[in-house]
């Protein structure tokens, strides 16, 4: 499948100008804090669709309990790879549903509402890129989505 050189700032102003409108009416906040010229190889739309996926992810739990949603977005690197998280203020996710949240068709969602294949192909989208998606317990309670990719060198 198709992949090149991608400052990973494309794909998330793509996630977070398509969930805007939901955003606003639901009062949900964000915060992007990674570096402009972060390089992965990975495909654009495939790397949106990611984002969209957790971000969508993120405002569903939160509305589930009547919290105003606050999604959060870091980079860090961590040695050969790029880690980028997600981070919510949500319920989280309990430790016996953690083990199956990566699964084809799981959700938690009423019928109609959830097909459960988002984190699925999700992480299948990453693993295409040679990376991985995980998830994470935030300190917080609620839920850290990494996506770790393999690192390319910064540009100057
Ligand atoms: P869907 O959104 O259709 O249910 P997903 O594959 O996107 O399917 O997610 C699977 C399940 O993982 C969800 O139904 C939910 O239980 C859990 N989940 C995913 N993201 C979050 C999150 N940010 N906070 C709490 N639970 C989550
Ligand atoms: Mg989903």
């Amino acid at each position: 499948s198709d992949s090149y050189v991608i400052a990973l700032s494309l794909p998330l102003e793509d996630a977070f100008g398509i969930m805007e409108p939901r955003m606003q009416k639901e009062d949900a906040t964000y915060a992007v804090n990674i570096d402009a010229d972060l390089l992965v190889m990975g495909g654009r739309n495939r790397l949106s669709q990611v984002f969209i996926n957790l971000v969508a992810n993120a405002l569903d739990a939160c509305a589930s309990h009547d919290i105003p949603c606050h999604v959060d977005v870091r980079s860090q690197r961590v040695e050969n790879r790029i880690e980028v998280l997600v981070s919510d203020n949500g319920p989280g996710i309990s430790q016996e549903q953690e083990g199956r949240i990566f699964e084809a068709f799981f959700s938690t969602k009423p019928r109609g509402k959830g097909l459960g294949l988002g984190l699925s192909v999700s992480a299948k989208i990453i693993s295409e890129f040679g990376g991985e998606l995980l998830y994470r317990r935030g300190q917080n309670g609620g839920s850290v989505f990494v996506v770790a990719m393999p690192a390319l060198t910064q540009k100057e």
